[in-house]
C-alpha cells in the first residue's frame, strides 16, 4: 500500500485553528446531508490535513444532533484515510483527574436515537467492532503523548451516552461498573469510520469528574479545564499527525472485506 496522504482531525471544543489563520475551506453535501460545517484543509509537509469542528462553527450543534454520517462521509470524500478526534470526557475513576489525557481502547454504546450505520438497506454488512480503534494510530498517539510530556492513560473504556444532559447519581455509579470515562460523541463516529475503512483514534481529555465523585459538574469549570489542555493537545497533534504519513500497517481499510452478507 502507498503511504497515507490525507489525515482528518475532528475537534470537539477548543482545538480549532490548528491549520493556521486562513486555511482552504470545503463546503460539501453528502447523501446524508451537510456536515457540521466547512472542512478546512492545510498541509504538514507531505501530508494533507483536514479539520472539521464536530459541533459546528460557534459550537451550536449538540452531541445528539451532530450529523455523524455526513461528517464521516464528507471527510472520506475529501480523501481522509485516518481520523484523529479530540473529545472531552468525564471521569469515572479517581486516578483520571481533570486534565488527564485518555486513549480509549473499547466503548459501550448507550446512545438511543442516532443513525448508526451507512448500510440501512440493500446490501447488508455487519462490521467487526471487537477492536474499535485503529491499533496503529493508538500506538502512534501514545508515543506522541509521551514525547509531548502529556502521556495518555491507555486501554480504557468509554461509555457513550445520548446526552445532552449529564448523568444521574445512579447512572454514574452504574457506569463505573464497566467504564472509565463518559462522553456523548464517540458513537456512531467510530463505527461509521470503520464502515468507510478509515483508521480512527479518539484522544480524550478529562474535563471533570462525573457526578459519582460528588463534585458537581459545572459547564464553566469544564471550559476552564479545556482551555488549559488545548495547548498540550496541540503539541500532541503536532507530533502525531506527521507520523501518520506512512504505509498503513493495519487492516482498517479492509473492514468490509468479510463483513458483507
Ligand atoms: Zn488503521
Amino acid at each position: 500500500m502507498a503511504p497515507r496522504r490525507t489525515v482528518a482531525v475532528i475537534g470537539g471544543s477548543g482545538v480549532g485553528g490548528i491549520l493556521g489563520d486562513e486555511p482552504r475551506q470545503h463546503r460539501l453535501a453528502t447523501p446524508w446531508g451537510a456536515p457540521s460545517g466547512p472542512i478546512e484543509e492545510g498541509r504538514l509537509g507531505e501530508l494533507r490535513v483536514l479539520f472539521l469542528s464536530r459541533h459546528g462553527p460557534g459550537h451550536t450543534i449538540p452531541p445528539h444532533r451532530v450529523n455523524y454520517r455526513a461528517n464521516v462521509d464528507a471527510l472520506r470524500e475529501l480523501g481522509a484515510e485516518a481520523i484523529v478526534t479530540v473529545s472531552s470526557v468525564g471521569s469515572l475513576r479517581e486516578e483520571l483527574a481533570p486534565g488527564s489525557f485518555v486513549l480509549p481502547s473499547q466503548f459501550v454504546d448507550l446512545t438511543r436515537q442516532r443513525p448508526t450505520t451507512f448500510f440501512d438497506g440493500g446490501k447488508v454488512y455487519h462490521v467487526s467492532m471487537a477492536d474499535p480503534f485503529c491499533g496503529e494510530l493508538s500506538a502512534a498517539a501514545a508515543e506522541a503523548g509521551r514525547r509531548a510530556g502529556a502521556p495518555f492513560a491507555e486501554g480504557r473504556t468509554y461509555v457513550c451516552v445520548e446526552g445532552p444532559r449529564f448523568s444521574t447519581r445512579a447512572e454514574s455509579a452504574y457506569f463505573r461498573g464497566f467504564a472509565d470515562v463518559i462522553g456523548m460523541t464517540l458513537v456512531p463516529e467510530v463505527t461509521l469510520a470503520r464502515e468507510r475503512g478509515i483508521c480512527y483514534v479518539c484522544l480524550a481529555m478529562v474535563t471533570d469528574y462525573d457526578v459519582w465523585a460528588e463534585k458537581p459538574v459545572d459547564a464553566s469549570e469544564i471550559v476552564a479545564t479545556m482551555t488549559k489542555n488545548v495547548a498540550r493537545m496541540r503539541r500532541v497533534l503536532a507530533g502525531l499527525l506527521p507520523s501518520l504519513a506512512r504505509e498503513p500497517g493495519c487492516s482498517c481499510a479492509r473492514a468490509l472485506d468479510q463483513a458483507g452478507i
